[in-house]
């Protein structure tokens, strides 16, 4: 492995932490330069509306790496540290202190931010948003059992920070703009089944309805919604989704379509450049089309892909979708990739909260989501990699092997 080069990795969390390290377990020798411009070493989002939030994990238990991990593997990791510009005519990335430094191969894991809100009193104190370690200290501080939490956005985010919100003890209002929670990805469906599940808990729902303004002298007092509702808050959290942080490859003159354009080896559009993770919109191989993915398993998997490609070896990311949700005490993990579908079908009762969803469209099966069923994993990974038509009969009956649906049937 050559010594002689310098791979620089934008973005020092999951995508680009797990890249740092399959570089040295594939035995780069060279300089490797982990630039993040938060002030903690890499750590893992999907705590930060669960379990850190509550108080029940602290950073030890969400860090990608043991503090000492950087050093021992000669990662020259350097936080609070932002790049400015990026030059992919010279090969030069511009850090925040002046210093230019130049590369051999670039990753972009610059990840996304969330999505602000742009109505009256938007800027006042008590409002919220839920990406970084800091976000997520400043909101547990601000959350106690006597807080009147306003959740805006029932996305994956804002569900979670309600329930968190609920296990805290506050009283908890959540406004969406759709007409179940989660729409956008589960559909009418599913989304009900989580609408029940926060009505159960003790959240009010407004559903179908928009935010008009926030009011408050100093910080916010009152959530204003567009049906002529006034929720009283002290929090608001805002959850209405995020934007790929593209600034440097945009500056940088590189093909942009949301997020960074990268084919399925992960490679940008200009040389040496690679990009993972939330910012990356890839070329997936399985969906023959383009797929940005927020997902920490994207990140967590990408960043590897990316690695070897750094390093000449040609590597594909052709992994199937997968991400989870934990919200009161229903957990689930989602499979798979259904942008659109014709039915869902159901194994189990989801009264129950333990079953099965599947995703159909054209006789397959293109996503799945097991609730609170934790051996379903490997043969609903099975299921959707078969791509075989499926008997819709048999998939909704719980006596029936899922392992044998994903086998082609024998005359
Ligand atoms: C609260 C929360 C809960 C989540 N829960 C789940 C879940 O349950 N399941 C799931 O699948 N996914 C979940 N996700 C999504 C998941 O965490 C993300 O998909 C994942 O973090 C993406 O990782 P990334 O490395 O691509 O980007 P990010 O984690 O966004 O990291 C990008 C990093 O780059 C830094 N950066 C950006 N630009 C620059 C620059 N110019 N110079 C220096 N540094 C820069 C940023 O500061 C940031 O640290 C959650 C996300 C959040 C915020």
């Amino acid at each position: 492995m050559p010594t002689n080069q310098t791979f620089v990795i934008v973005g020092a969390s999951l995508a680009g932490a797990k890249a740092a390290e399959t570089l040295r377990d594939e035995g780069f020798g060279g300089r490797v330069v982990l630039i993040g411009e938060e002030d903690a070493r890499p750590y893992e989002r999907p705590p930060l509306s669960k379990g850190y939030l509550r108080g029940e994990k602290g950073f030890d238990a969400v860090a990608v790496h043991s503090a000492d991990f950087y050093d021992a593997h000669d990662i020259d990791l350097r936080t609070s540290t932002s790049v400015t510009a990026l030059e992919v005519g010279s090969s030069e990335v511009t850090l925040d202190s002046g210093e230019r430094l130049g590369y051999d191969r670039l990753l972009l894991a610059t990840g996304a931010t969330p999505r602000r809100l742009s109505i009256p009193g938007a800027e006042l104190a008590g409002v919220h948003y839920l990406r970084s370690l800091v976000d997520a200290d400043e909101l547990r501080q601000a959350i106690t059992a006597e807080s009147r939490v306003v959740v805006i956005g029932a996305g994956w985010i804002g569900a979670e920070a309600a329930a968190s919100a609920r296990r805290l003890g506050a009283e908890v209002a959540m406004v969406e703009l759709a007409s179940v929670p989660l729409e956008r990805v589960l559909g009418p469906l599913v989304g009900a089944i989580y609408r029940d599940l926060h009505i159960e808990h003790g959240v009010q729902l407004h559903l179908g309805v928009g935010v008009d303004s926030l009011r408050g002298t100093g910080s916010v007092e009152e959530v204003c919604l567009s049906d002529g509702s006034l929720l009283p808050a002290d929090v608001v959290v805002v959850g209405i989704g995020v934007i790929p942080r593209v600034e440097l490859a945009q500056a940088a003159g590189l093909e942009l379509d949301n997020g960074i354009v990268v084919d399925e080896h992960l490679a940008a559009s200009a040389p040496g450049v690679f990009a993972a993770g939330d910012v990356a919109n890839a070329f997936h191989p399985r969906y023959g089309t383009r797929v940005r993915l927020e997902h920490w398993s994207a990140a967590l998997n990408q960043g590897p892909v990316a690695a070897k490609n750094m390093l000449g070896d040609p590597t594909a990311y052709d992994r199937l979708p997968y991400f989870f949700s934990d919200q009161y005490d229903l957990g689930m993990e989602y499979r798979g990739w259904a942008p659109i579908w014709d039915q869902v079908v159901f194994r189990g009762d989801p009264a129950t909260r333990e079953f099965i969803a599947f995703w159909i469209r054209d006789g397959r099966v293109r996503a799945a989501m097991n609730a609170n069923i934790w051996d379903a994993g490997e043969p609903i990974e099975a299921l959707l990699l078969s791509g075989l038509p499926i008997d819709l009969v048999r998939l909704a009956d719980p006596d029936e092997s899922l392992a044998a649906l994903a086998v082609p049937a024998k005359d």
